[in-house]
């Protein structure tokens, strides 16, 4: 069978150029006769691999050398818990902003740990539309403020980084990482689950401005602590060496293609595309999500009769467009438009929309 196009909201699509080169070297890689999954993370070779995948993202997205890069595991939600228990002592509280699913999770998870405010939420508004910093309640005491500047499942996203004052940043970016250019000095700490713009599950990025490691938190296990993970080179245990590994090939990619700018670019032309289709096609499709507030990763749009769904789903597949169905919370689609879906992809699904609708009426 031949690859699809693949619009998965996560695990989402890789490369291609990047999965052919992982196949060409799966067994042997770089020389040594056996795959990069077979052998130690404390190799040379390993750690040569390790080094050049931390460099070539810190080239891509520009960062300060004030911030540690690290390749952790336990997937973005482990850190929705981890985050709290470092950055913020016995009795502190941390501020959240909930738009949508992922930080609502987030917030959720921090409870135990940390006292949460609740700063701002769009959950009365169904998350359709974006809380306007304006409208943050922000307690200067804080210990952080966390925000999901893309929310995945309902489409949301902002596309200027909050003014939040001395209380460090601290961002899920699961789903916009790497998407276009980032100014990372503002911000405390960023972190992504892998597979959406990265590489495999099972592997999160995290970069982290190094004075917060030195936040005392709480008392806990070595191995929960960001400090030595910092310290170890994010080697204090066994790595997900196979998803650093894809990580590394990712970031390579990513420079070939032009960097972030060129993603950018990319990124914003695609979005445009499926949104001019949905809002044109004389409300046969629909997006609900306020304008200013529309996702350039995940676009989740509704058909105007429900009923059509099953037969969009089946033939859209048969078409060649995979994962198209929209999250159980929603119904309806989503696409979801991550950098490693090409525009053809999009104008691909733009062009099937067209003919759905002319034949179904
Ligand atoms: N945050 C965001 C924005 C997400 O999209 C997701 C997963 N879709 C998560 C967190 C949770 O990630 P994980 O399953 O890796 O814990």
């Amino acid at each position: 069978m031949d690859r699809v196009w693949n619009f998965s909201a996560g695990p989402a699509a890789l490369p291609q150029a990047v999965l052919a080169r992982a196949q060409r070297e799966l067994l042997d890689w770089d020389g040594s006769g056996a795959s990069v999954m077979e052998q130690s993370h404390r190799s040379k070779r390993f750690i040569a691999m390790a080094a050049q995948a931390e460099a070539d993202l810190r080239e891509l997205l520009a960062v300060p050398d004030d911030y540690a890069v690290l390749f952790l595991q336990g997937g973005a939600t482990q850190h929705f818990a981890q985050i709290p228990i470092n950055l913020a002592g016995e009795g502190d509280s941390a501020d959240y902003i909930v738009n949508g699913h992922w930080g609502e999770k987030a917030a959720g998870e921090a409870a135990p740990y940390v006292r949460v405010n609740l700063a701002a939420s769009s959950k009365a508004d169904s998350y359709l539309r974006l809380p306007p910093r304006a409208d943050w309640l922000l307690d200067p005491r804080a210990a952080y403020v966390h925000y999901t500047p893309n929310e995945t499942i309902h489409g949301v996203e902002y596309r200027e980084v909050p003014e939040v004052g001395e209380v460090p940043l601290v961002a899920d970016m699961s789903s916009n990482i790497l998407s276009e250019p980032l100014d990372v000095s503002r911000f405390g700490l960023i972190y992504a689950g892998a597979q959406k713009n990265i590489g495999p599950s099972g592997l999160v990025l995290m970069i982290v401005r190094r004075d917060l490691l030195q936040r005392a938190g709480r008392p806990m296990a070595r191995i929960m602590r960001y400090a030595e993970h910092a310290a170890a080179d994010s080697m204090l245990n066994t790595p997900n060496t196979w998803g650093w590994y894809l990580a590394g090939l990712t970031f390579q990619w990513l420079k070939a293609q032009g960097g972030m700018a060129a993603m950018a670019a990319r990124n914003q032309a695609k979005a445009e595309l499926l949104y001019r289709a949905i809002d044109g096609s004389a409300s046969y499709y629909r997006n609900p999500v306020d304008p200013p507030a529309r996702s350039r990763m995940n676009v989740p749009f509704t058909l105007h009769d429900a009923a059509l769904d099953a037969d969009f789903l089946k033939e859209s597949e048969t078409a060649g467009l995979l994962a198209l169905k929209g999250h159980k919370a929603l119904g309806g689609m989503r696409a979801s438009l991550y950098n490693a879906v090409p525009l053809e992809a999009v104008q691909a699904l733009t062009a099937f929309m067209a003919d759905f609708a002319k034949r179904h009426g």
